[in-house]
């Protein structure tokens, strides 16, 4: 992307392909500040308010980092004290920039956009209750005996991959499983009721 779009895609509200619709979404910064106050539900549909407090305080560690990395590139670039966050990112996008800049800024602004949709809209994983890590021969694991097995299975929220895209993770010995081959003892396990 070019900076000048991260730019906008940090700090206006823009279109955006959403499970193949096209609609009006907020600006990545004003979401994050939404997260932090906790006054919207984005990303945590359903939450507990003990994830919402954990997610709140992610989000404002997040929005400290990008407004630690951000502010004085742009003192540095601009040569003055730097307004809010939101202005430096405008201002960073709708200036030419030499080389040095226009590429450190392209990195940082890319970083930060990565960060905020990471953390707003985690990866959807299902979760495979019942079925025993073929590596650390658990179901579960640790004190809050929690599944071990995860699948990273969906193309996008509505839609599952076939089996041979899938990559599965145990939480509980980290053993991580990809592609046809190595993934023929989960299709086992899940054949009785699932397939
Ligand atoms: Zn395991």
């Amino acid at each position: 992307m070019t900076l000048r779009s991260l730019a906008q895609e940090l700090t206006e509200p823009h279109l955006k392909s959403i499970g193949g619709r096209i609609g009006k979404v907020p600006s990545l910064l004003s979401e994050l500040r939404d997260a932090v106050s906790g006054s919207s539900d984005t990303g945590a549909g359903g939450s507990t308010s003990k994830q919402r407090i954990l997610v709140n305080a992610t989000a404002l560690e997040l929005l400290k980092k990008i407004d630690e990395t951000i502010k004085p590139g742009y003192s540095d670039r601009f040569g003055q004290s730097p307004p809010t966050l939101e202005t430096c990112v405008e201002l960073i996008g709708k200036n030419p920039h030499e080389a040095d800049w226009e590429l450190w800024f392209t990195e940082k602004l890319e970083w930060a956009k990565q960060e905020i949709e990471t953390m707003l809209r985690p990866k959807k994983l299902r979760r495979l209750d019942g079925i025993t890590c073929p590596s650390c021969q658990q179901k579960v694991f640790g004190t809050e005996r929690e599944t071990c097995l995860y699948a990273d299975c969906w193309l996008d929220n509505d839609t599952l991959l076939p089996p041979s895209e899938w990559s599965v993770e145990c939480k509980g010995c980290t053993a991580t499983w990809k592609g046809q081959k190595e993934m023929g003892w989960l299709l086992v396990a899940l054949a009785p009721d699932d397939c």
